[in-house]
């Protein structure tokens, strides 16, 4: 027979597991949508050319977006044409979401086998003799 204390201790287990479950049910939605992921950030990069008697020596760097990211460890960059800043920035957005859900997922994953592990103690009992 249980002690009073420790189905208590279960039942409130039991209902941080719910919640548990419907967080990820709930961060899980970013992973069920179809559109592009892009891996990296899109942002305005302003830069001297290094000719020696261009507009840029004088403070007027030359502007363009950008798209980074790292590939095996190194970092990469490409220039975007502007008609395609919108819809790579939106992916790249998108991308982000789904690395925070994916971090949140392992955090949430840990919460539950944590859970699982209190709430096996509690239901464990020793063979009878
Ligand atoms: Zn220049």
């Amino acid at each position: 027979m249980q002690k009073h204390r420790d189905r208590q201790e279960l039942s409130r287990l039991r209902f941080t597991l719910e919640g548990c479950l419907a967080e990820l049910q709930r961060v899980l939605r970013v992973v069920f949508g179809r559109s592009a992921l892009v891996k990296g950030n899109v942002y305005e990069l302003a830069r001297k050319c290094g000719k020696p008697n261009c507009i840029c020596t004088r403070g007027e760097l030359h502007r363009s977006m950008v798209l980074t990211w790292s590939e095996k460890g190194k970092s990469r960059l490409l220039s975007l044409p502007s008609k395609r800043v919108a819809e790579v920035k939106k992916k790249s957005e998108e991308y982000l979401r789904f690395r925070r859900a994916r971090a949140r997922v392992t955090e949430i994953h840990r919460d539950i086998l944590a859970l699982l592990d209190r709430i096996e103690k509690l239901r464990r009992e020793e063979p009878l003799r």
